[in-house]
């Protein structure tokens, strides 16, 4: 009898572990086999301990974990939804050409929630292992050579492995990528982002704060223990001056950024830093195989989507995969391939785009910001617009595959 068709994750990061689960959890988990790779171990998440790298998930990122039975697990053991956002440049959070975004406004109970990377992971990878045609496997990728019906991975410790499709997730500086030579735009921003832990005097709120600043911005996203995330983007030399400071000098220069949004910062976790870049793949797919998740596209995390739009990705190649099995077609075939391309590419491009010109905006000298702040109040005034960017923020305005997969997964149910 013929062996079903094995799909191939190279990268155990959050998008390849999501694209898996609904792969082998699916409508045709009975018809193929999911083997997942990555480099090293799978994290183990531990409520004593707070993962410093947070993500803030979207609505339609939600739904999928929900779709692959890891919702309820992530939101029990520490989820923070937050239910506003308030976004300003100059000295007071409140002024009038601040941006107050509420999730009231357009009917929903939050505008995301904020989960750690690892307990994602745990939860993810605990999925797959109840998933008998699941597998997870440690090994580096060396080479990937894709043949009229396969493909072919060796791997750096001497084993190989072989599948019929090969899905890269191995993010944003991806191996995949480089080995079957997909050419890559984009530039590196000279910031590098400062993500740590902050102690605050007042609460959070629920809310999202963001200020930009001539540097680069400043997020505090609310936890479910009452601290904050920052995510702080700066030119890197001053990101590394303030990374090898003490935690006095540190939280000084952070009290001034975040000009008392949520009272005065009074202790900080270990800090770390992101070098920033923006990158797309000019090609997502070449024979045999498809990138997704940072490994496509990696974008500023200033709105926080980098890792939703992955998990866009991840719906519709797995949506594209199904549809071909359900066809009877070969899913390694590059006209399958495609059709994903063709459903995300646009869509992650604007994205891309959006983010570099907010960035590039907020980075224009002083005399721009009476402009600017013009811009923000007639934002703040215009409903129509806050719901729109609410909603597309949320994911509610995904794409054509995305909306189709859902309704699928709901037909089913
Ligand atoms: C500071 C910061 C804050 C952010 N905040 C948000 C946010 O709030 N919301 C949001 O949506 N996004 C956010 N992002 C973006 C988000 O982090 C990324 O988009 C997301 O992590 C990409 O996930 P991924 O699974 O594609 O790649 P990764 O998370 O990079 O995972 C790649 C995996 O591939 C493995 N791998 C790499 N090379 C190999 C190899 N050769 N062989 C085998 N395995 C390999 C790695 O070990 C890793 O497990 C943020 C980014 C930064 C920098």
């Amino acid at each position: 009898m013929a062996q079903p068709p094995t799909v191939l994750v190279v990268g155990a990061g959050v998008v390849g572990l999501a694209v898996a689960a609904l792969l082998a959890r699916g409508c045709c988990a009975d018809r193929l086999r999911v083997l997942v790779l990555d480099a090293r171990p799978l994290p183990r998440w531990r409520a004593e301990d707070f993962d410093p790298r947070v993500y803030a998930l979207s609505r339609a990122s939600q739904q999928l974990l929900e779709q692959v039975g890891v919702w309820q697990r992530v939101a029990l053991a520490r989820a923070a939804p937050y239910r506003r956002m308030r976004v300003w440049e100059g000295a007071d959070a409140f002024a009038p050409s601040s941006i107050d975004f509420d999730s009231a406004d357009i009917g929903e109970p939050d505008l995301g929630t904020i989960v750690e990377d690892s307990l994602l992971r745990t939860a993810l990878g605990e999925a797959l292992a109840a998933a008998p045609q699941a597998h997870l496997q440690v090994g580096e990728i060396e080479s990937v050579t894709a043949h009229e019906r396969e493909v072919v991975v060796e791997l750096r410790n001497g084993g190989s492995v072989r599948g019929t499709v090969l899905l890269a997730a191995d993010g944003s500086d991806s191996a995949v990528r480089r080995l079957v030579d997909l050419p890559v735009t984009g530039h590196r921003y000279e910031q590098t982002a400062i993500v740590t832990h902050i102690a605050s005097s007042a609460s959070h709120q629920d809310t999202a704060w963001q200020r930009f600043l001539p540097g680069g911005p400043l997020a505090l996203l609310p936890l479910a223990d009452g601290r904050c995330s920052i995510v702080w983007s700066l030119p890197t030399v001053e990101a590394e001056r303030l990374l090898a400071a003490s935690d006095a000098e540190f939280l000084g220069e952070l009290n001034a950024a975040s000009a008392g949004a949520i009272g005065e910062l009074t202790a900080c976790s270990k800090r770390v830093g992101f070098p920033l870049q923006a990158l797309h793949a000019l090609r997502y797919t070449a024979p045999r195989v498809a990138l997704l998740g940072d490994a496509a596209h990696t974008v500023h995390p200033l709105a926080g989507q980098g890792m939703n739009l992955g998990l866009l990705d991840a719906a519709a190649i797995a949506a594209v995969i199904e549809d071909a099995l359900l066809a009877g077609e070969d899913v390694g075939d590059l006209k399958v391939l495609r059709r994903y391309e063709r459903d995300r590419k646009g869509d992650n491009l604007a994205m891309l785009a959006v983010f570099d010109g907010l960035n590039r905006l907020f980075g224009l000298p002083a005399s721009v910001a009476p402009l600017r702040s013009l811009g923000m109040r007639a934002v703040e005034a215009t409903r129509p617009v806050k719901r729109l960017l609410m909603e597309k923020a949320l994911g509610l305005a995904a794409g054509r595959t995305n909306r189709l997969r859902w309704s699928r997964a709901e037909s089913q149910a």
